[in-house]
């Protein structure tokens, strides 16, 4: 009875699981196939004396005989105990500190066992109030949203913080266990997506958890059970208290993970494409722009199928382009020469981004260069040809035209000219080069004959098309 009273009164305890230890015989895990590098983290923290174990996406992705994309460990050991441990390690991060232990390029999370505080400060504002969270090591925000989650605690803890059950599954290679506190192999089993504790409050605690959902979904093809689901689209709105940088992490780990249709369709399903990224919300809105779009997500997708690498410049270049070129459309309608109007387009559309989703300015500055190099290969002199194909940005920029003249946003005329172009000799890029000049010498002014002759036509609001005029 007194028990009773005293749950209550502390109010709603996230339920800790019973720890359950499953043995290789039903795992299956191959330790041989484990890199040599999340292996020796985790050895070193043992004959330290401290508990380690492999966690989170690569205990999953093994389970389900996936290639993990990359390995993280979970400890007793404080960052501090951590990091003299290994030569080359830092400590990272302030809402969620950790230390990442280097091996190369490769690098290795390790994050230590999060307790379920028993108290939480409350404090005025967000992340910004630098000054009410510096001494804070667990503080939320007046919604609930956590702003430090720095207390430490035992594994049963850890695991109930995680978020998914599939995603709390902890392995550890010298004793050849996958440790269970949530049920997590019976959903990996079923294929089902399950929030570990009470979904809405752990929608309140971290909102970017909407989008994991939609990612997981995407990227396992699982299920999402009920109760996960149900409280997702009343609680949408809380995305956009979180902050830009973060949501820009998410948004690639959404679209250039090699799940990018898939990742959108999810978005969709759960009502989590509006407001979430004006970029997408606006790109998929533009006459055009939903084809444009799907298009370039397609092409990411299968890049990274066929082992490729894929630039967050490009695919930030094609999600905001049909907001660009109808920007771009209008500034031009305006008077303004193309070139001018196109830097102007991108001013306008960048700026009004950054607010929402902070786009890198070296990123930034790449897709910027994309995009003013569209026109420029519309223009099709010898002089400016030559120049173009040193230009550091035009693999991506002819990329780029491919993509267009593939949803009716260039002339496909163009982009083949180009593929030929780059492969010709000295005299067959003359030959092109006469040939471009006969033809009308670039799209523009082909362009103007034929509208000169069909006066009627409204460009306006036509699907995105090549500038009327450049510089
Ligand atoms: P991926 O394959 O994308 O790496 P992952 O499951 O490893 O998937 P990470 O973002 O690398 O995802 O996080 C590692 C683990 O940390 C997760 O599996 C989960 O247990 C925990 N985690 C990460 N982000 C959150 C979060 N926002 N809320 C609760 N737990 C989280
Ligand atoms: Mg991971």
């Amino acid at each position: 009875m007194i028990r009773k009273l005293i749950t209550r009164l502390l109010g709603k305890q996230p339920a800790l699981g019973k720890r359950v230890e499953i043995p290789r015989a039903r795992h299956q895990i191959d330790a041989s196939r484990l890199p040599e590098s999340a292996l020796s983290v985790v050895r070193k923290l043992q004959q330290a004396g401290f508990e380690a174990y492999i966690v989170g996406g690569a205990v999953r992705d093994l389970l389900l005989g996936l290639k993990p994309k990359d390995f993280d460990v979970a400890t007793n050991a404080t960052p501090e105990e951590v990091k003299p441990l290994f030569r080359r390690a830092l400590l990272i991060g302030r809402r969620f500190r950790i230390v990442h232990v280097m091996f190369g390029r490769e690098v290795i999370e390790v994050s230590t066992f999060r307790a379920t505080p028993a108290e939480q400060a409350t404090v005025d504002g967000d992340e910004r109030n630098a000054r009410a969270l510096a001494d804070k090591h667990h503080a939320v925000d007046a919604s609930g949203r956590v702003l430090r989650d720095n207390v430490w605690g035992p594994q049963e803890q850890d695991a109930a913080r995680r978020d998914f059950t599939v995603n709390a599954l902890y392995y550890d290679p010298s004793r050849d266990v996958v440790v269970d506190y949530h049920h997590g192999l019976r959903d990996l089993k079923t294929r089902t997506l399950r929030m570990i504790g009470d979904p809405a409050q752990r929608y309140r605690e971290d909102p970017v958890r909407l989008l994991r959902v939609a990612r997981f979904a995407a990227k396992l093809g699982f299920a999402i059970a009920p109760s996960t689901r149900a409280p997702i689209a009343t609680h949408a709105e809380l995305l956009q208290g979180v902050p830009s940088a973060r949501l820009f992490d998410e948004t690639i780990k959404l679209l250039q993970t090699g799940h990018a249709l898939a990742s959108i369709e999810q978005l969709r399903a759960l009502g989590l494409h509006r407001g979430l990224l004006p970029l997408l919300d606006v790109a998929l809105e533009q006459p055009g722009g939903e084809a444009f779009v799907m298009a370039a997500l397609g092409d990411t997708d299968a890049r990274l199928a066929q082992g490729k690498t894929a630039s967050p410049s490009f695919l930030f270049a094609s999600l905001l382009w049909p907001q660009v070129a109808s920007h771009w459309r209008a500034a031009q309608a305006d008077g303004v020469p193309a070139i001018a109007a196109l830097d102007q387009a991108a001013d306008e559309v960048l700026g009004a981004q950054s607010a929402r989703l902070a786009i890198q300015r070296r990123i930034a500055g790449d897709m910027r260069e994309i995009w003013q190099l569209q026109p420029r290969l519309a223009r099709r002199t010898a002089r400016y040809c030559d120049a173009l194909l040193e230009h550091p940005r035009f693999r991506a920029a002819f990329d780029f035209l491919l993509l267009r003249a593939r949803t009716g946003d260039a002339e496909p005329e163009l982009a083949s000219w180009w593929q030929d172009y780059q492969q010709a000799d000295a005299d067959a890029r003359t030959a092109l080069l006469e040939r471009a000049a006969r033809d009308g010498g670039d799209d523009a002014a082909k362009r103007r004959r034929r509208r000169r002759r069909k006066p009627a036509r409204n460009d306006a609001a036509a699907a995105p098309a090549a500038p009327d005029t450049v510089d």
